[in-house]
């Protein structure tokens, strides 16, 4: 993995040192699995409003974990920024995090959204819900329970059990059903398979417009990024795609975060803490949540209007993120004792 630094972040540190003696150099360590390049023109406004620069570092969640662990005390990152409550709850149980009692934080990001002990706020809202080619007859598929249905035999794709989307889905089931009761379910989801898992949400997607299979689950950005592509085969793909919010007869359908936490060993903490409040301001928060066509996680701020095109107003599973996030672990075993690959 090769880290990506910003030549625009670069450029404003160099004009920053030439501006100021070192000892008043204000910085920020962003440790980030986010790559929009709108992230970068919020980043210059947080730097704009405050003085601090900020410095981004990218990869993927899991190298950027296994890092952060590596570096320990020693390390510069301030905040990890990264996707979905799963691999929220992994740096949260390693010790990557410090809580943060912040008033800011804690009265604009919904209690469901954040982490009961302070160490990580959601920041934007995804759902994973269940699409099918429009010429399918889905009659009776409703919730995620009816994926197991032996009616849908052969018809469902749906990216590997590694995933953590798929983590978080299946340990929101246990929540919901228990542990027994979610294993029958990954059975009977498995046997219901139209090939083996490959590919992200986006090839499970086209494989159902293309006919290899019917049904398909996939986050809610991910339909959104192909209705609004440059390229109309994309939009094509879109088109063919009808999509059913499961559970909203009950619990809700199941809604995941992106996320981010000030680091345990942060060198500039009182930074980090001010860069995490800026981004639930309203600003940040609408161009944010439209980077990646998702739901700001501060109610009442901007949204992607695809995302009202597509998904209109639906009901959320309540349930805290944390709660399945820091099931994923039972949950990929259950997948892997149940044949799920
Ligand atoms: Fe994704």
């Amino acid at each position: 993995m090769i880290d990506r630094r910003h030549s625009l972040v670069i450029a404003a540190a160099l004009a920053a040192s030439l501006a100021l003696p070192a000892s008043a150099q204000e910085v920020v360590n962003v440790y980030s699995t986010r790559h929009y390049d709108s992230d970068l023109l919020l980043y210059e406004a947080f730097t704009e409003q405050t003085g601090i620069t900020v410095n981004v570092i990218e990869d993927e969640a899991g190298p950027l974990i296994e890092r952060i662990k590596a570096e320990g005390a020693n390390s510069p990152g301030d905040v990890f920024l990264t996707v979905d409550a799963g691999n929220l709850a992994a740096a949260a149980e390693a010790g990557l995090f410090q809580p943060v009692e912040s008033e800011v934080l804690l009265t604009r990001v919904p209690e469901n959204l954040r982490d009961p002990e302070n160490r990580w706020f959601g920041l934007t809202q995804r759902s994973r819900v269940i699409m099918y080619r429009r010429d399918v007859d889905v009659t009776g598929l409703e919730d995620y329970e009816d994926l197991a249905d032996p009616q849908w035999k052969g018809m469902i794709c749906i990216r590997s059990s590694g995933n953590v989307y798929n983590q978080s889905l299946v340990g929101s089931m246990i929540e919901a059903n228990g542990e027994e009761a979610t294993a029958a379910w990954i059975q009977g989801v498995v046997a219901n398979f139209a090939r083996e898992p490959d590919g992200n949400d986006t090839a499970q997607i086209k494989a159902v417009a293309a006919g290899e299979c019917d049904i398909a689950v996939a986050n809610t950005y991910y339909l959104a990024r192909l209705a609004r592509s440059d390229d109309p085969a994309d939009r094509e793909v879109a088109e063919a795609i009808g999509v059913i919010l499961p559970n909203q007869g009950n619990r809700g359908t199941h809604t995941n975060v992106s996320g981010a936490g000030v680091l345990a060993h942060a060198p500039n903490r009182d930074n980090a803490v001010a860069f995490v409040e800026f981004l639930v301001s309203d600003q940040a928060q609408a161009i944010f949540a439209e980077a990646n066509n998702e739901w700001p996680a501060v109610e009442g701020q901007g949204r992607a209007e695809v995302l009202d095109q597509l998904y209109g107003e639906y009901t959320r599973d309540p349930i805290n993120a944390a709660a399945f996030g820091a099931n994923r672990s039972l949950a990929l075993t259950l997948m892997e004792e149940n044949g799920w690959k």
